[in-house]
């Protein structure tokens, strides 16, 4: 029997033993199980602007974990190694929530804050996501989720307790092009809108030559991020080439800059990103 897995707006049908879109979450005995629970590929104790996160305590650092999957299919993905792989097809670490809240507090000593859910998406592997949320914020520390914002409105309002900060990632400001990645604009503006009224957030823009690199996209989508508010900090990366798109130029220098100061007609905290 398939069962539909309602994290996020693919709704995938999924089959018994069969895998989603993501290939982080599968049908077992009639329940969607995440597969990806409690399986790291990466762990580090990085700088919290490094999210990037410019303005949530800043100086400080965070535990910062993640997992396998994704559900776009961005070409231009620059951490494909383990978001575009599955399971089996990648070295993992197994471990669980209490392990790693006890890792987080352990770090405090070296100016950990405690955790960020990062790296692939972390948000298909939601329930590690949300346990690990839970015994961070009874420890008093900080969730702190990077994500490409796709996901439904339920899962998204039912973690949003726990979630400290986020950086979303805003790939581009037309439909044809989110639609090519795999998603839809709509979506990571009613995530965005949803997540800043409760939590701290920022938002990324990675600049791809000719597909998201114009004065007009940008014009528009800092214009709709200053009427939830002009506060609200905007990290305008740079390109480089990457997983499908490795014959492609990394985006030159200039254009990130333009593209910043016309983001600043409208927003009060722009950052240029990997300049
Ligand atoms: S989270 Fe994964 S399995 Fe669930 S709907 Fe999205 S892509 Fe499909």
């Amino acid at each position: 029997m398939k069962v539909r897995c309602n994290i996020c707006p693919h709704h995938c049908n999924i089959e018994e033993g069969h895998i989603g879109l993501c290939r982080a979450r599968t049908n077992r005995e009639g329940q969607i199980t995440s597969e990806n629970y409690g399986k790291l590929t990466a762990l580090a104790l990085d700088p919290i602007e490094k999210k990037p996160l410019a303005h949530f305590y800043p100086g400080s650092r965070i535990l910062s974990i993640g997992s396998y999957g994704c559900n776009l299919k961005c070409s231009f993905c620059q951490n494909s190694d383990i978001s575009m792989v599955g399971g089996d097809e990648i070295g993992i670490q197994e471990t669980t929530a209490e392990e790693m809240v006890q890792k987080a507090l352990l770090l405090q000593n070296r100016r950990n804050i405690g955790i960020a859910y990062t790296y692939n998406e972390p948000l298909i592997g939601y329930e590690f996501v949300r346990d690990c949320a839970m015994l961070v914020k009874e420890k008093g520390m900080r969730n702190v989720v990077v994500t490409n914002g796709y996901i439904c409105e339920e899962p998204l309002k039912q973690l949003l307790p726990f979630i400290d900060a986020f950086n979303i990632d805003l790939k581009c400001f037309t439909e044809h092009y989110y639609h090519e990645l795999g998603g839809d604009l709509e979506t990571v503006k009613r995530t965005i809108e949803i997540a800043a009224e409760q939590s701290h957030v920022e938002i990324t823009t990675l600049i791809v030559p000719g597909k998201n690199d114009t004065n007009e996209e940008m014009e528009k989508l800092s214009e709709w991020l200053s009427m939830i508010s002009p506060e609200i900090p905007l990290h305008i990366s740079r390109f480089f080439p990457r997983w499908q798109m490795q014959d492609c130029e990394a985006t030159p220098v200039e254009r990130v800059y333009q593209l910043a100061k016309l983001a600043r007609n409208k927003l009060l905290h722009v950052h240029e990103g990997n300049c």
